[in-house]
C-alpha cells in the first residue's frame, strides 16, 4: 500500500481539514534545498520547511555533529544538571543577541517560548507585588497555538471555539507612517490603565500575515512608550531570527531592545524541535529569591535536549560563516530584481523584500485556505517548487544555501502561475 494511503488510516495532519484534503504528500528524504517524494519527484523547499531547514536539509556540518553527540549524551533531566552542548550554546547564542540579552530559558517550539515569555513577564510584576496580567499585542499577529499563544495571536479566524478561554489581550494596529500617532495615543491610553505586563509584537514582519513587513520607527517609538511604562517588550522572532530580515535578528534594526526574546524555527536548522526565551539580567534577578516559589516553576520534560542544543551550535557557527552571509545578500539581491521585474505585472498588486523574504499579493482577493490557493499550490508543486501561498499571498524564504539557478527557477514558476489565474 503507498504511504499515502497509509497515512490516511490513522494519522491527524495539522492545519488539515481532513474531508476536502484526505490525502498527504509522501516526502521519502530531503537534501540541500530539494524535498524527494515517494515517486522520485524533486521540489525546491521554497519556504525552507517553514523557515527551519535554512543551511539546506541534512547538511553534514549539523547532522555529523549531532550523530557524535548522540554516542555520549542523548538526553537527561535539566533541573539540577547542565551539560556540555547547553553551556557552549549559550556562550555562542549570547553575543550575536541584542547586547542587553543575558539569560536563556529552553522549552520546544515556538508557541512553547511565547508561553514562557508571557508566564515570565507576569510573574516579573507578580514578584515584585503587583499586579499586571493583560498583554498588549498588533492586529493580526500569530504567536502559535498553545493556549497563552494563541490568546496574543490576533489571526483569530481558526480559533473561534477556544475564544472564551483567551487570556486577556488588548489589540493595537501594526504602526506604519500614516497611522503612527493614533496608534501611539490608544497604545498609550491602554499603558495608563496600570495593569499591562508586556507587550508581545513580531518585529519588522508579520510572517503568518502574509508576510506583512513594516517599518522600524513606529515599533520603536512603542517600545520606547513601554520602557516608561514599565511594561516588558516580548519580540516574538521564532520566524525571524537567524538572518531572515537581512540582520541576525529583526530586533537589531530596531533602536529600543525587547527585554524578551522568543526563538525557535531556524535554531536548530531544521533538524530538532527546541526553542529558547532570552531574557535581560534585569528579568532573571526578578526571580532571585530565598522563597522557592518566586522561581519560574516552568519545565519540559526535554528542555535542553542535547541533541537539540548540538544543532543549535552548529546551525549558529555556520550562520557565522561569509558563506551563509553571502548567501543571504545573495538572494536579497536576486529577490531585489525580481521584484522590480514582476511588480508591474498585472495580475500583481504590491510587493515587498526584506532580508531573504519576498512577498508578492495577487490582484485577485481569495480564501486563506480556498480553492485558487490550492490551484496554485498545486501548479507549484507540478513544476518542482514547493511554496504555500497564504490567501492572495505567494512568498519565498528560502534556505541560505540556494543557487541563483534555483532562485531563477521559482522566480520563473511564479511567473507562470501568474499565466494560469
Ligand atoms: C511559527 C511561529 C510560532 C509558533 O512556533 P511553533 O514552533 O509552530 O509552535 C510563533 N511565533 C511566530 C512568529 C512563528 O512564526
Amino acid at each position: 500500500m503507498s504511504l499515502k494511503l497509509r497515512d490516511s488510516k490513522h494519522i491527524w495532519h495539522p492545519l488539515t481539514q481532513h474531508q476536502i484534503h484526505p490525502h498527504a504528500l509522501g516526502i521519502s528524504s530531503a537534501s540541500g534545498v530539494y524535498l524527494k517524494d515517494d515517486q522520485g519527484n524533486r521540489y525546491i523547499d521554497g519556504i525552507s520547511s517553514w523557515y527551519t531547514a535554512v543551511y539546506g536539509h541534512c547538511n553534514p556540518k549539523i547532522t555529523n555533529p549531532v550523530a557524535m553527540q548522540m554516542q555520549t549524551l542523548d538526553q537527561v533531566v535539566f533541573a539540577g544538571f547542565t551539560h556540555e552542548p547547553a553551556v557552549a550554546l549559550s556562550e555562542a547564542l549570547i553575543p550575536i543577541l541584542p547586547y542587553n540579552q543575558n539569560r536563556l530559558f529552553f522549552s520546544d517550539n515556538g508557541s512553547t517560548a511565547v508561553d514562557v515569555a508571557l508566564k515570565m513577564a507576569i510573574q516579573y510584576h507578580h514578584n515584585q507585588g503587583v499586579k499586571k496580567n493583560v498583554f498588549v499585542a498588533l492586529d493580526n499577529g500569530f504567536h502559535g497555538d498553545t493556549f497563552g499563544a494563541m490568546s496574543v495571536s490576533g489571526l483569530s479566524v481558526y480559533n473561534g471555539a477556544f475564544e472564551d478561554f483567551f487570556i486577556d489581550v488588548k489589540r493595537i494596529p501594526v504602526p506604519n507612517s500614516e497611522n503612527l500617532s493614533e496608534v501611539l495615543k490608544s497604545f498609550e491610553e491602554l499603558l495608563q490603565e496600570g495593569d499591562i505586563a508586556g507587550f508581545i509584537y513580531e518585529p519588522l514582519v508579520q510572517g503568518a500575515a502574509a508576510m506583512h513587513i513594516y517599518p522600524a520607527d513606529g515599533i520603536c517609538a512603542l517600545l520606547k512608550l513601554c520602557k516608561q511604562y514599565n511594561v516588558l517588550k516580548i519580540a516574538d522572532e521564532v520566524m525571524t531570527g537567524f538572518g531572515k530580515t537581512g540582520t541576525p535578528f529583526a530586533s537589531d534594526q530596531i533602536t529600543i531592545k525587547p527585554d524578551i526574546i522568543c526563538l525557535s524555527k531556524a535554531l536548530t536548522a531544521g533538524l530538532m524541535p527546541m526553542a529558547i526565551t532570552t531574557c535581560s539580567e534585569q528579568i532573571f534577578e526578578a526571580f532571585l529569591s530565598d522563597k522557592n516559589a518566586k522561581g519560574l516553576f516552568h519545565g519540559h520534560t526535554y528542555t535542553a535536549n542535547p541533541l537539540a542544543c548540538c544543532a543549535a551550535l552548529a546551525a549558529i557557527e555556520l550562520f557565522q560563516t561569509t558563506e551563509i552571509q553571502q548567501g543571504i545578500q545573495l538572494i536579497n539581491r536576486a529577490h531585489l530584481a525580481f521584484e522590480a521585474k514582476i511588480k508591474t505585472h498585472p495580475k500583481v498588486d504590491k510587493t515587498r523584500v526584506l532580508g531573504v523574504i519576498f512577498a508578492l499579493d495577487l490582484e485577485t482577493q481569495m480564501d486563506r485556505y480556498g480553492s485558487v490557493r490550492d490551484q496554485l499550490f498545486q501548479f507549484f508543486m507540478d513544476n518542482g517548487v514547493f511554496l504555500r501561498p497564504l490567501g492572495n499571498t505567494i512568498y519565498i524564504l528560502p534556505p541560505y544555501v540556494i543557487t541563483v539557478e534555483e532562485l531563477e527557477k521559482i522566480y520563473k514558476t511564479i511567473e507562470e502561475a501568474l499565466g494560469i489565474l
